[in-house]
C-alpha cells in the first residue's frame, strides 16, 4: 500500500505531448500558417531597407541559413520604394514592418508585398487602422496585428494597471473584432512581451479565446547566448502546448543565428524535427571510450541527414544500457567496447574503433525499415522522434 495516490499514474498519458491548437489556415506567400502547416521559421533585416543591395545581401544570407520568411522596416517613403526591387531578387516570402505611420502601412501595400506587420497600439486612430485593412483585403494581402507590451494602448494598460497577459489579449482581440468588422480575415497574431511568464501566459489566454494562427517570440531578448536561452525558455512552454504557427527568435546584431535557434527549438520540443537527435551523456570519471571524438565524427557523417531517429551514445555501463533502450539506435561502452542496442535489444557488441561505422549500418536499416516515418511532401519535417513518438493531430 503506497501512500500516494496511485490511481493518478493509471490514468496519466504514458506518450507525452499536446496536439496542436487548431488554427484557420492563412496564405502568405507560398506558405500557409496555421491548421497542420509547419511553424514556419522567420526573421528580420537589420539594414536600411533603401539600401537595396545591403538589404538583399542579408536576406539572401538567411535564406542560405534556411530562413523561410523575412521582414523589412518601412519607416519611409524610400523604404516603401525598394520593396519591388529587393522582392525580385529574393526567394522568400517578404513581410512589412510598419510602426507608427499609417500612410506608410498604405505606401507598402502599393508595392509586391506578401504580408504587412502592424502594431495596434502605436498605428494611432481606428479609422486609421480600418483604411489599412481596407487596402490589404483589396489587395489579398495577409496581415499580423503585433501586439508588443512595451506599446499597449493607454487606456488598456490603465485598465489593468499594467502591460499584463489580460491586457495584451484584450488589445489583440478588439483589433481582431475591426479586422472582421471590415469583412478580413487574414490575421496573424503575436502577442509579444520581453518578459517571458508574460508571454507564455498571454499565448495561452488568447489560444482559449482564439484561433486566428499565432507568430510566437519573446521580443528584444538581448545578446546571445542568454538570448537563445531565454527564448528557448519561453518558447517551448508555448509550442509544448500546441500554441504556434510561425516563429522568430529575436538576437541583438546579425540575425542569421536566430534561423539555427529557432530550428533548435522546434526540434526539441518535436514540433519540426529535421535532424537525427543524438543523445550523449556529459562525460565523467566513468567514460569508458573517447565519446568526444565520437560524436565528433558521427554528427560529420550525419552531415545533412534529416531523418527523425534517436541515437543514444553513452559512456559506459551506468545509464547506457537504458538510454539505448529508448532510443531507436543506441551504444552503451564499457571495457572500450560498445554494445550496440536496436529498437531497445541488444543486437552486437562492437570495439570502440568501429562504433561509429556500426552506427551508420544501423541508421541504414532504421531508414529502410521506417519509411512511413519520413515526411515525403517537399519542406515537410517529422513532428515528433523516436521511440517515445509524439501522437500529433
Ligand atoms: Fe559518466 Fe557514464 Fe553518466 Fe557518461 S553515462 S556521464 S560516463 S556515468
Amino acid at each position: 500500500m503506497s501512500r500516494f495516490d496511485l490511481r493518478v499514474l493509471e490514468t496519466a498519458q504514458k506518450v507525452p505531448g499536446k496536439p496542436r491548437h487548431k488554427t484557420r489556415e492563412v496564405k502568405v506567400g507560398d506558405k500557409i500558417f496555421g491548421g497542420t502547416n509547419p511553424i514556419w521559421v522567420q526573421s528580420m533585416t537589420t539594414t536600411d531597407t533603401f539600401d537595396v543591395e545591403a538589404t538583399v545581401k542579408q536576406i539572401n544570407l538567411l535564406e542560405e541559413a534556411g530562413c523561410e520568411l523575412v521582414r523589412v522596416t518601412v519607416p519611409k517613403p524610400e523604404d516603401a520604394g525598394a520593396l519591388g526591387e529587393i522582392k525580385k531578387r529574393i526567394g522568400i516570402p517578404l513581410i512589412c514592418d510598419i510602426h507608427f505611420d499609417y500612410k506608410m502601412a498604405l505606401a507598402a501595400l502599393d508595392h509586391p508585398i506578401d504580408k504587412i506587420r502592424l502594431n495596434p497600439g502605436n498605428i494611432g486612430s481606428t479609422d486609421r487602422f480600418r483604411q489599412v485593412i481596407r487596402k490589404a483585403k483589396e489587395r489579398g494581402l495577409p496581415m499580423r496585428i503585433g501586439v508588443n507590451a512595451g506599446s499597449l494602448e493607454r487606456e488598456l494598460c490603465e485598465k489593468y494597471e499594467f502591460p499584463c497577459p489580460p491586457a495584451i489579449v484584450e488589445s489583440a482581440l478588439r483589433s481582431i473584432e475591426i479586422a472582421e468588422s471590415e469583412g478580413y480575415h487574414d490575421i496573424i497574431v503575436s502577442l509579444k512581451s520581453s518578459d517571458v511568464l508574460v508571454t507564455v501566459e498571454a499565448y495561452r489566454l488568447f489560444a482559449q479565446l482564439c484561433d486566428y494562427p499565432t507568430h510566437i517570440g519573446i521580443t528584444e531578448a538581448g545578446k546571445p547566448p542568454y538570448a537563445v536561452t531565454k527564448s528557448a525558455a519561453g518558447l517551448a512552454p508555448i509550442l509544448l502546448d500546441g500554441i504556434g504557427d510561425t516563429i522568430r527568435v529575436s538576437l541583438l546584431g546579425d540575425p542569421v543565428p536566430e534561423i539555427a535557434a529557432c530550428f533548435d527549438i522546434l526540434q526539441a520540443t518535436q514540433r519540426r524535427v529535421r535532424r537525427p537527435e543524438i543523445i550523449a551523456c556529459p562525460t565523467c570519471g566513468r567514460l569508458a571510450i573517447d565519446l568526444e571524438k565520437i560524436i565528433a565524427e558521427l554528427e560529420q557523417r550525419l552531415g545533412g541527414s534529416r531523418l527523425p531517429v534517436k541515437i543514444s551514445v553513452l559512456g559506459c555501463v551506468v545509464n547506457g544500457p537504458g538510454e539505448a533502450k529508448e532510443a531507436d539506435i543506441g551504444i552503451a561502452a564499457g571495457n572500450g567496447q560498445g554494445m550496440i542496442f536496436r529498437n531497445g535489444e541488444m543486437v552486437r557488441r562492437v570495439k570502440e574503433e568501429e562504433i561509429v561505422d556500426a552506427l551508420m549500418v544501423e541508421l541504414a536499416d532504421w531508414e529502410s525499415k521506417n519509411q512511413h516515418r519520413i515526411p515525403k511532401e517537399n519542406g515537410k519535417d517529422a513532428t515528433g522522434l523516436g521511440r517515445r513518438k509524439l501522437s500529433l493531430v
